[in-house]
């Protein structure tokens, strides 16, 4: 054997024993960002389920489309299975746009952009017409009480603070009055509620959302989008005596049949282990739903995808669940958690997206300081990719049922600066998705999923 075949051998010895050491975390990571900015189809699927479901509120068919269609999605993604889990939802009908018009001695008659709030009740076929009382605090409304109020429309004009970084925050302390503004104007005998829509954008897009009735007689609650807000408002002071037509046709109809839609890859190492990444299918009626929460469902199956692609299979069973009815009563969430307990199922971690497809900046957890710590000790693996935030400070809606099953619970952040824009209305369409954050924030869900897989938590 001469030099030169001697070092050729040695080179290739080299290589074979490169080529066998187990890839370090930090490549399979740099492997997994690389294969998601590299693959469109979550992209071009999003794309479809916003352009063809828009509008998917549980208990309508195109809601159960959309289950069709995610099913058919699954089903092309080689899970070891993909199923439907059933669960009974409410069928609430926007029905008839809704109406909302100012009459001002002091002006033409000025339509304003109103929609009814989830969950109300509509006003008769004829409408409400009525003087309006503008209140910025549930203070100032205890304040006027029944004297001022009575057979008045009430509107809530508080702006979402623009000034706070984080949205979510400035979102936390309005979205009162949406939720229960309408059973508090109610016991000072008010005709309807109207509410500014919790958005710090100055456009004309009214934002819908839920609403609850609390042991009071059932208003008719809307949203006005922020620029006629602000047009009510002034009118107002120049005739406080102005009145306000309002007119919706919102019901209820019978509850439905709806599915969550469920994909499964076994554990190799650790199958009673169950780990779930998700996001909800259904979205508000009047909205593409693409940030919220379209964008969630493609990046949770994007996870897999990517696993399958780097040629990575779980240790423990990955689940992914596409949840139905987020929105309104989330009995998609509710109904996976029961049939987990049923199941004695034993699910260690449970991810998911539902914060907006925006630039995606940490995790959120909802578990002990234990767990919060060994999953914290994987930050410095996401800090090449603008991923700082790691907070113990909540999680989804949907995963939370699963909390008191000792579920490590987790959200994934994304950018929150614009999210509020699009949040429950017209604007949240496909066009909006930045198609480089939406691969990102797939790429840090299943990396986190990935180091979870790994190790374990316990
Ligand atoms: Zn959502």
């Amino acid at each position: 054997m001469n030099y030169k075949t001697l070092l050729l051998q040695l080179s290739a010895i080299l290589l074979i024993a490169v080529g066998c050491s187990p890839r370090s975390d930090k490549d399979v990571i740099a492997d997994i960002y690389k294969t998601a900015s590299c693959d469109s189809t979550s992209y071009h699927n999003l794309r479809i389920l916003s352009k063809n479901y828009p509008n998917r509120l549980c208990g309508t068919s195109i809601s159960i489309k959309a289950i069709e269609y995610m099913k058919e999605v699954m089903e092309g993604e080689k899970f070891d299975t993909v199923y439907l889990q059933e669960c009974t939802v409410t069928h609430w009908d926007r029905g008839a746009k809704e109406v909302g018009t100012v009459y001002s001695s002091k002006k033409d008659k000025i339509n304003l952009a109103v929609c009814a709030l989830g969950n109300s009740v509509g006003t008769s076929a004829n409408g409400i017409k009525a003087e309006v009382v503008e209140v910025k605090s549930f203070e100032e409304l205890d304040e006027l009480g029944e004297r001022i109020v009575k057979g008045k429309i009430v509107f809530f004009n508080k702006p979402m603070d623009p000034n706070k970084i984080n949205s979510f925050e400035a979102y936390g302390e309005v979205v009162g009055f949406r939720f229960a503004g309408a059973s508090v104007a109610a016991k000072y005998g008010a005709a309807a509620i109207l509410v500014r829509s919790c958005t710090t954008a100055i456009d004309t897009f009214p934002h819908t959302g839920v609403m609850r009735y609390r042991d009071s007689k059932e208003i008719p609650a809307f949203a006005v989008s922020t620029v006629h807000a602000d047009i009510l408002s002034k009118l107002l002071k120049e005739d406080s005596t102005l009145s306000l037509y309002l007119k919706s046709d919102c019901k209820f109809l019978s509850d439905e049949k709806s599915y969550n839609v469920i994909g499964e890859i076994k554990g190799s190492e650790f199958s009673d282990e169950i780990i779930t990444v998700g996001g909800h299918l259904d979205t508000w009626d009047i909205t593409e739903g693409a940030h919220d929460d379209g964008g969630g469902c493609v990046q949770s199956i994007d996870v897999w995808r990517i696993f399958s692609k780097i040629g990575y299979h779980p240790k423990r069973t990955l689940r992914v669940v596409i949840f139905m009815d987020e929105e309104m009563n989330q009995r998609g969430g509710r109904k996976y958690a029961e049939m987990a307990r049923l199941n004695n199922e034993k699910h260690i971690f449970a991810l998911e997206s539902d914060g907006g497809c925006d630039k995606p900046i940490g995790f959120s957890l909802e578990t002990d300081d234990i767990n919060f710590r060994k999953v914290e000790l994987y930050s410095s693996f996401f800090k090449p990719y603008g991923i700082n935030n790691f907070i113990n400070e909540g999680s989804g809606v949907d995963i939370g049922f699963l909390k008191d099953q000792n579920t490590v619970l987790a959200e994934l952040m994304a950018d929150p600066t614009h999210y509020f824009d699009y949040h429950h209305s017209g604007y949240d369409t496909f066009e909006r998705i930045n198609k480089d954050f939406l691969e990102q924030g797939s790429a840090t869900m299943a990396s986190l999923i990935y180091l979870v897989d790994r190790y374990g938590l316990k």
